[in-house]
């Protein structure tokens, strides 16, 4: 633990006395869309104070631009002006209401952004924005310097304790200190110290401008992940020089965006890059935050007790609940609803510019419109199936007061969950099924296993949800009765195991994960080393960005896997916004061929017989493995309805033509805060 710290007064401020674990996590930076919906900033400062409420010491905002060139969109939020500060006192207000701090991220997205009055230190174009960036003038960055010091100093007068500068993920500050996108001659370009000095003069000057009783943490990117990036002593450099400079904190940054190696998606392995934070701290005095893929409490715990970091920052685990903190710390872990790192209801949304949310947790971020009401007059209600959809109205219809009874004809709760968690880096899904399993408890909710819902069972409660889910889509194929072919339950589940070789019919979301199933039936564990060497991370962190090579470099599969699907073109499209790339890049990297168009005409003892655009094709598979989607299963429902009982349909029981959590546990939610 740090005893000599060079900003003593920010650490009383903050109430960090890092004796307790909560005062060393804080709550990440993470855009939410509300930050230019209209109204938004009221759902906003109702956001952070729920977490605040729920035992967050420090939070820290979504990334604010400083000026027009810095916004991530056109017209996303910027302080620039008095008007824009004042809009921010709610939000500041609500959270010190609540006991919490709150520091404003400032982001200046450089040629990351998506608009076209976008710049940078020199005019490449980013591989992720359509728009070329102009280069600075020395004109303009003088200016940029002075608008970031602006923005301080009015994020400071909306009565944020501090902000942080965002230097790391390839935005502005990064793309001057990198030599992949900084070519320029002048004193801003050229050798290191000319490049490092746009990041020092905001922080020196930030510093100077705001007083010592503020919070200047800075966002420094410890591994680039990309071609030209840092070294290890040039990081070590920066992080010294930045502490001079005045920050108070040093939070660290993994990967740019245009990196080709995953840094938060769920097969990134928990606490992954806390090793990098490591390599720095004992050469820094000011505290050092690591991040990325820790989701709970005792994992942020054992990464200070093992003196990885003096803090740690976790972004989307807020999202997931509210409450992370205060349940922790009084043991009562098992209620945590945690993240599962799948970022289709937060990021993808973002990316997709709606308001971001959670899958586990619809109400975040709709903490002003999905509200828990107790009931007057508690009903007794029944729920047919113990998927996502069911254990989520049964969670919230309970919480406010109804009498609940689930029927699960299975012997366990949890639904299509129990065959996700078995997927190769999806494991986490598990712990949604034991949040749940610990919330049938606190709540008292009736959970009768192995026991089928019949109509005379629901006919005596006062209402009935029907939740029971979907089943494999059956497929009319001549051969399907051949026992080389299984269906993806089967396979997931264990009941039946593949050969060496095996056809995989149909690539939606599904098929991708029994391809990934099938190619890492191995390495299920996706350990830290394992995760080092698959995408060629370089752990001694000498070479310039951290890489050893190409990111895509094969590995070795279990097996040899052909996907194969009926549509035309490019495959895994409807797959996440932010993590479909790397599913594609993993199938990619084990070697699975990928066919489509394809018409399928026989099985057969050897394999299957297809056809492609006209033309025939034999493919010899020890395996078929069947993912053509799946059908609802929901019978009961009309029996119910056409016999006056008052039902509802919710989750892949009332549409399963894309089997979708984020629906089901929505649509459950909602139908329990109202019912
Ligand atoms: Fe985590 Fe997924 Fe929720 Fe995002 S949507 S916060 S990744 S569980």
């Amino acid at each position: 633990m740090k005893e000599s710290l060079s900003y003593p007064h920010v650490m009383q401020s903050l109430n960090l006395g890092f004796t307790q674990i909560k005062n060393r996590v804080l709550m990440g930076s993470m855009h939410t869309g509300l930050e230019e919906e209209k109204n938004g900033m009221k759902k906003l400062a109702a956001f952070y104070a729920a977490r605040a409420k729920g035992g967050v010491g420090l939070i820290v905002t979504g990334g604010i631009a400083p000026n027009r060139a810095g916004w991530v969109q056109p017209f996303a939020s910027r302080m620039s002006t008095k008007k824009h500060a004042e809009k921010h006192k709610q939000i500041t207000r609500k959270v010190h209401e609540e006991g919490g701090k709150i520091c404003m991220q400032i982001l200046h997205t450089g040629r990351y952004g998506f608009h076209p009055f976008i710049v940078a230190p020199s005019a490449i174009k980013s591989p992720i924005s359509p728009f070329r960036p102009k280069a600075l003038s020395a004109k303009g960055i003088n200016k940029t310097i002075d608008d970031f010091v602006n923005t301080a100093v009015l994020a400071q007068s909306a009565g944020y304790d501090g902000v942080e500068i965002m230097g790391s993920e390839g935005y502005l500050i990064n793309q001057f200190i990198s030599l992949h996108t900084n070519k320029r001659t002048d004193e801003w370009g050229g050798n290191y110290q000319n490049r490092i000095r746009f990041a020092l003069e905001i922080v020196e000057k930030t510093r100077r401008a705001t007083g010592t009783d503020f919070i200047i943490i800075y966002r420094l990117s410890m591994l680039d992940l990309i071609n030209d990036g840092s070294t290890k002593e040039e990081v070590l450099e920066l992080a010294q020089k930045i502490e001079k400079a005045g920050a108070s904190l040093i939070n660290t940054g993994i990967g740019w965006h245009e990196s080709r190696v995953p840094t938060i998606a769920s097969m990134v392995p928990r606490a992954m890059f806390a090793w990098v934070t490591e390599k720095f701290r004992k050469h820094v005095k000011i505290p050092l935050i690591t991040t990325n893929r820790i989701n709970n409490l005792q994992t942020a715990e054992k990464i200070i007790e093992s003196g990885k970091a003096d803090m740690v920052s976790m972004a989307r685990p807020f999202l997931a609940d509210a409450e992370l903190i205060s349940k922790s710390v009084i043991g009562q872990e098992n209620e945590v609803n945690t993240c599962i790192a799948c970022n289709q209801a937060c990021l993808d949304q973002v990316f997709q510019r709606k308001r971001a949310t959670c899958l586990v947790n619809p109400q975040a971020c709709y903490e002003m419109e999905l509200i828990p009401n107790t009931v007057i007059k508690p009903k007794k209600i029944a729920v047919a199936g113990a998927g996502m959809a069911g254990l989520s109205f049964a969670v919230n219809a309970a919480g406010r007061g109804h009498h609940v009874t689930v029927f699960e004809k299975s012997n366990c709760i949890g639904g299509q969950f129990n065959l996700a968690a078995k997927i190769p880096g999806k494991e986490e899904f598990k712990e949604t099924i034991r949040y749940f399993n610990q919330m049938i408890k606190i709540l008292n909710i009736r959970l009768k296993l192995n026991t089928e819902a019949t109509f005379e069972t629901l006919k005596p409660f006062d209402e009935v949800v029907i939740s029971s889910g979907v089943t494999p889509r059956p497929v009319s194929i001549s051969g399907i009765e051949n026992k080389k072919v299984i269906t993806y339950p089967e396979l997931i589940s264990g009941e039946k195991k593949a050969g060496k070789k095996a056809v995989v019919i149909g690539a939606g979301g599904i098929g991708f994960d029994v391809a990934e199933f099938l190619i890492n039936e191995h390495n299920s564990n996706s350990p830290i080393d394992n995760f080092i060497s698959e995408w060629n991370i370089d752990k001694t962190l000498e070479t310039p960005g951290g890489l050893l090579g190409d990111p895509f470099k094969p590995i070795e599969a279990a097996r040899e896997v052909i996907l194969l699907k009926r549509s035309k073109g490019k495959f895994g499209k409807d797959l996440g916004k932010t993590t479909g790339w790397i599913h594609r890049a993993t199938l990619k990297k084990a070697g699975v061929s990928m066919i489509h168009s394809v018409t399928y005409k026989e099985i057969d003892k050897q394999g299957i017989h297809i056809e492609v655009n006209g033309k025939s094709q034999f493919i010899e598979a020890d395996s078929i493995i069947i993912c053509a989607g799946q059908v609802s299963v929901n019978r009961l429902f009309n029996e119910c309805k056409d016999r006056g009982i008052s039902v509802h349909l919710i989750g892949g029981a009332k549409n399963a033509t894309q089997l979708d959590a984020k629906t089901a546990i929505r649509e459950g939610t909602e139908l329990g805060l109202k019912i």
